[in-house]
């Protein structure tokens, strides 16, 4: 299950959730976006199906969440858990960071002690964790 972070500056209350090993699904306008199960017994059509893993993480120069894929399956799922039998058999458990790929900074899954982007003062602290 994919597993949340969040952090928040204690001076003004500002606060991220990071996420490792969320599912995402691919958008009728071929993006990438986050995969959100239906609710139960309601009835969706298209069906969604899942195509990988991704994780929220945070780039500190942008001051922007990035994602970072973690597993992509060649083809969408019948079920979301092929996804994570993909990265775990890849060797990943959604803590992995990256460059961004706006600006190259690489990203960072832990924000403990991390400047706080709206307080020129606060610094950041976990204050959660959570499967989402
Ligand atoms: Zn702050
Ligand atoms: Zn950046």
């Amino acid at each position: 299950m994919p597993y949340a972070y969040l952090f928040q500056c204690p001076g003004c209350r500002y606060d991220i959730e990071l996420v490792g090993a969320k599912e995402f699904w691919i958008t009728p306008a071929g993006e990438r976006a986050d995969y959100e199960y239906p609710e139960p017994d309601t009835y969706e059509w298209p069906i969604r199906r899942v195509s990988g893993l991704w994780n929220h993480v945070w780039c500190p120069a942008c001051r922007e969440l990035r994602h970072l894929v973690i597993a992509e399956l060649p083809e969408p799922a019948e079920h979301p858990v092929q996804a994570f039998l993909l990265a775990e058999a890849e060797g990943r458990s959604g803590d992995e960071v990256g460059p961004c790929p706006a600006c190259g900074t690489l990203t960072l899954h832990d924000l403990e002690g991390q400047p706080c982007p709206r307080c020129p003062e606060g610094r950041l602290t976990l204050i959660g964790e959570y499967e989402t």
